[in-house]
């Protein structure tokens, strides 16, 4: 993370180093945004659609998803990997008919919760190429999950595993299932952390044994079929060098089951977490690169392990859904604030916030903006996105280069939002959540309705 800051010469204000000032601040930065966006005379256009006429029918804030982008994403994965399976992450966004565009273009699908069953199972999709994962799946869940024919569980404790094998004992429906691991290897960005031990509640240890006990204690279910491994390690990582740690620890432990326990698992499944552009900063690998790159470490691998290659599987989720979105506002209020050093910085509040996009304060996330309705010739200024919460900590965009006659009523849009923005909005201050608008040759599709007062009003009994 990078959170030296300079005082450059050109403006007032502060910005951190990595941020350039643009030679057209009403330029898009291409690999910032979905493919078919595009500025016309200052206005931005998405799936051949103005943007400024759009939000003047569905209001701001509001969520744009680019259909033909996440569409080409979720294939170029699906190709890329072949023969593996992609898993498609639905806890990064899921709606019912985002759910059939990843049936249609021939992905898998990761649930972590009944609600999120419920919406792909809702969409037609095929039970058997759904994946259920959580670290505390009830007794209610699990029930459903197998009852559905669920295509795997990924279990996570002794305890699931007990339960799991009471349901199957009862219902006579058995369960497939992966055993989810954690190898010692935390990813993130452009780092990766390789321990021997884990301190977090996913997954059973390799190293302290307990994966190993899983399996063994798996086997003694007569109605469990044991697939295979899980291992998730991260987020946002740009390249396979954690993979590779992780995959040799998961494939040794593959090897060491069918020595030792006489069972030979069929799978393995090395999670997701492939890094997308949010800002200038970030410039992540195609499928192609990432697919060439994890085949050969499993290969490698089995090869000196002396094991037959299992079925690939993997699940990203930020990296097909996360270019694909936007998120269109409408600006409120522009503010200088002093700052030490004779500085100011120019806030920009905007309709949404912390609400429909928690990711930069919960994980110091960057962004980047665009002034999405005129073009201008002020001078750049650096200025902070913030939102309308009672919260200082409620900001959208931390630094960014917008025109300086920035003003209430303009449009600011936010690329790369579509990966745990709506999926993680929340009701603070009693927001209403934004819509999902879908956008493709000229159409726009509302996937998901603005919340009304209405929906807050029917879970308050009064
Ligand atoms: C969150 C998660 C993913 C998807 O992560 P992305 O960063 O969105 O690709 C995949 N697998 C598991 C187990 C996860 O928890």
């Amino acid at each position: 993370m990078n959170n030296s800051h300079v005082s450059p010469g050109s403006f007032t204000g502060t910005s951190p180093v990595w941020l350039k000032e643009p030679d057209d601040v009403n330029d898009l930065m291409p690999h910032l945004w979905s493919q078919t966006a595009e500025k016309r005379d200052g206005d931005l256009y998405v799936g051949g659609l103005s943007i400024p006429e759009l939000v003047a029918n569905v209001n701001t804030p509001a969520f744009i998803l680019d259909e033909d982008d996440f569409r080409s994403r979720a294939r170029a994965f699906k190709e890329a990997f072949a023969p593996a399976d992609v898993y498609y992450a639905g806890k990064s966004f899921l709606c019912t008919e985002v759910a059939r565009w990843i049936d249609q273009e021939g992905l898998c699908l990761d649930v972590c919760s009944d609600g999120e069953l419920t919406v792909a199972l809702r969409a037609g999709f095929d039970p058997e190429r759904i994946g259920y994962h959580g670290n505390n799946k009830t007794a209610m869940e699990l029930r459903r999950a197998i009852i559905a024919g669920v295509g795997r569980i990924i279990v996570d404790s002794f305890d699931e595993i007990e339960r799991i094998g009471a349901i199957t004992a009862e219902t006579g429906t058995p369960a497939r299932v992966m055993i989810r691991v954690t190898a010692g290897v935390e990813a993130h960005t452009h780092e990766f952390i390789a321990t021997a031990h884990e301190d977090q509640k996913f997954g059973f240890s390799i190293s302290s044994g307990d994966a190993f006990g899983a399996a063994r204690r798996i086997l003694e279910h007569p109605g469990i079929d044991l697939r295979g491994l899980h291992s998730h390690i991260g987020s946002q990582i740009f390249d396979t060098a954690g993979f590779e740690v992780a995959a040799r620890r998961v494939l040794a432990l593959h090897a060491k089951i069918a020595h030792e326990l006489g069972h030979v698992m069929p799978e393995t499944d090395l999670g997701g977490g492939f890094g997308i552009a949010y800002t200038s900063q970030d410039d992540p690998k195609p499928p192609v690169e990432l697919a060439a790159g994890m085949r050969e470490i499993v290969t490698q691998e089995c090869r000196g392990l002396g094991i037959e290659e299992p079925h690939l599987s993997i699940e990203p989720g930020r990296a097909i859904v996360g270019p694909s979105m936007c998120t269109v506002y409408t600006v409120g209020t522009v503010k200088q604030v002093a700052l030490d050093g004779g500085h100011t910085r120019t806030y920009v509040s905007v309709d949404g916030g912390m609400s429909d996009n928690i990711r930069t304060a919960l994980y110091d996330a960057d962004y980047s903006a665009t002034l999405a309705s005129r073009t201008s010739d002020a001078a750049p200024v650096v200025a902070r996105i913030v939102g309308k919460h009672c919260e200082s900590g409620d900001i959208v965009v931390k630094d960014e280069f917008l025109p300086s006659d920035i003003r209430p009523g303009d449009l600011v849009a936010v690329p790369a939002t579509g990966a745990y923005g709506r999926s993680m909005a929340s009701n603070y201050n009693h927001a209403l959540r934004p819509p999902v608008v879908a956008v493709k040759d000229g159409v726009a599709r509302t996937l998901v309705r603005r919340e009304t007062v209405e929906d807050l009003l029917t879970t308050d009994l009064g």
